[in-house]
């Protein structure tokens, strides 16, 4: 068998269903429903300082795919922010990652989730690879992708599950164009939202990004960047944007747990703003490192 240069670090310690075991054997079975058919709910968590960046909110949103699947959490909240500080701690990590994951669990072959008794709850807490440092000073070039985001009738954004194949398909579209992130639009046409990121611009002075009737995951940096720019006075407006309004944008980033704050300036190769970060952006990520280390 071929060796995975991606295998995690052996002496990582994961946390499976109460208990915490060596990587090489943190394992879940071939039967479980989160392997036949993506169905189980996660999310990723960023740790500042020893601390749980956000965590009540990560909890809400968790909780709530979790319901929005009818999927029933094997613990309550304050035991899965036990289980969570447990794993940083026997990992020691400072400032690093939590992957929480909640499968289905273990049934028969067939779809009906009513034949899967036990789902598993799994919490990775690891060091974060990061974009690179330069990314954050000149900015990323992304692509719109022409695959667009799954229709919100069909399969929620706004659910984090464990169905990524959409964004996927979105992510191979960029890495063949020589970027790192794609814009999705939605089924209408209009901008939702990264394949792993939200997305933000600013004209005429304002914050505009798109609303949750877009079709997009309501992400937890996003509702702290809003929070940020309306404590500068920045007006913020969730509108429609085409992709249009991201060619004539003065500035656009992304929002997200692992990319934080990227400022954007290429879309379609073509040239956004002036090119370089805004200052607004800069601005907001100036901000947002401060508030993540209060
Ligand atoms: N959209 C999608 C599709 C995501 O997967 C993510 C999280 N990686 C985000 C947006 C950003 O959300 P958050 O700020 O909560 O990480």
């Amino acid at each position: 068998m071929k060796t995975n240069r991606f295998a995690p670090r052996p002496d990582l310690k994961i946390y499976l269903d109460g208990e915490l075991v060596p990587a090489p054997d943190a394992k879940i079975s071939v039967f479980d429903h989160a392997l036949l058919y993506g169905d189980g709910v996660f999310e990723g968590i960023r740790v500042y300082n020893g601390r749980i960046f956000e965590c009540q909110a990560h909890l809400n949103r968790l909780f709530e795919s979790a319901a929005a699947i009818r999927l029933e959490m094997p613990v309550t909240r304050e035991e899965l922010v036990a289980a969570m500080e447990k794993s940083v701690k026997a990992n020691g990590v400072v400032n690093g990652y939590i992957r929480v994951v909640v499968t289905r669990g273990v049934g028969t072959l067939g779809i009906d989730p009513q034949r899967s008794a036990c789902p598993s709850l799994i919490i990775i807490a690891d060091r974060i690879q990061l974009f690179s440092p330069d990314l954050y000073e000149k900015g990323m070039a992304i692509i719109t992708a022409a695959t667009c985001r799954n229709h919100p009738n069909a399969m929620p954004p706004r659910i984090k599950s464990l169905n990524y194949l959409n964004n996927i398909l979105a992510k191979l579209e960029a890495i063949q164009a020589g970027c790192e992130e794609a814009v999705m639009l939605n089924h209408e046409g209009y901008v939702a939202e990264c394949t792993g990121d939200n997305i933000f611009i600013i004209k005429d002075g304002a914050l505009r990004t798109p609303p949750p009737y877009a079709g997009l995951l309501l992400g937890i940096t996003r509702a702290v960047i809003i929070k940020l720019a309306r404590r500068r006075d920045i007006a913020v407006q969730e509108m429609m944007l085409t992709r249009h309004d991201l060619y004539m944008a003065d500035e656009c980033f992304l929002t997200g747990t692992g990319a934080e704050i990227m400022p954007v300036t290429r879309i379609d190769n073509r040239v956004i703003g002036s090119g370089v970060p805004g200052a607004i952006t800069r601005q907001l990520l100036a901000d947002f490192v401060e508030y993540r280390s209060q």
